[in-house]
């Protein structure tokens, strides 16, 4: 079933989500939930979603990034912002452990901050450990653009929004023009355009 994904504003945005317990993992009410999650990211569409954005206050993300969302992109821009397909996965109860301090910036947007977008800093390199659907262990090792989309979902589990730990004054309206615009700008074009470095 696909969700009505909740905005900035609603309080169930900024609780911390529930762990699973590894019994419930199983049941059908949680096995649905991850089913209605899979459509409402199809259909936004996005690259992930955290299960609280459909208003459940559970640590359940799913997360997928398919080559057509990139197309578009030059494939320098790509290689500059690690941007490769993900295949559908759910990750339960994370762990998120940072494996260097190297920081990139790129425009993060929000299907819960819905029509914009801001500059934010994240992790080039990470690692999340956490169980998957069946209950299994995981360890994921990140890099590049699902090291960045991995920290901006499990943030919305911690009640934590992008906006919280980026700069207003990057913030931009997703209008096509911006989009067009921003596309395939380097980490360079970037900060000289609003004098971050
Ligand atoms: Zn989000």
């Amino acid at each position: 079933m696909i969700h009505e994904i909740l905005q900035v504003g609603n309080p169930i945005l900024r609780q911390v989500a529930k762990e699973v317990t590894e019994e419930e993992i199983s049941s059908q009410k949680i096995q649905d939930y991850i089913l209605s999650m899979k459509e409402t990211m199809y259909a936004a569409p996005g690259v992930g979603l955290a299960a609280p954005q459909i208003g459940i206050p559970l640590q359940i993300i799913v997360i997928e990034d398919r080559e057509e969302y990139m197309s578009s992109m030059l494939p320098k821009i790509r290689e500059e912002r690690g941007r490769r397909p993900v295949p559908f996965h759910v990750i339960i109860n994370p762990k998120l452990i940072y494996v260097s301090n190297e920081k990139s910036i790129f425009f993060e947007g929000c299907l819960s901050v819905q029509g914009y977008s801001r500059i934010t800093p994240r992790a080039t390199h990470v690692k999340v450990k956490c169980l998957d659907e069946k209950g299994n262990n995981k360890l994921i090792d990140a890099s590049g653009w699902y090291a960045r989309i991995l920290q901006h979902e499990i943030d919305h589990l911690m009640g934590s929004l992008y906006i919280d730990k980026s700069d207003k004054k990057t913030e931009i309206v997703l209008d096509d023009e911006n989009k067009k615009k921003w596309l395939n700008a380097t980490a360079q074009e970037i900060n000289c355009y609003f004098n971050l470095k």
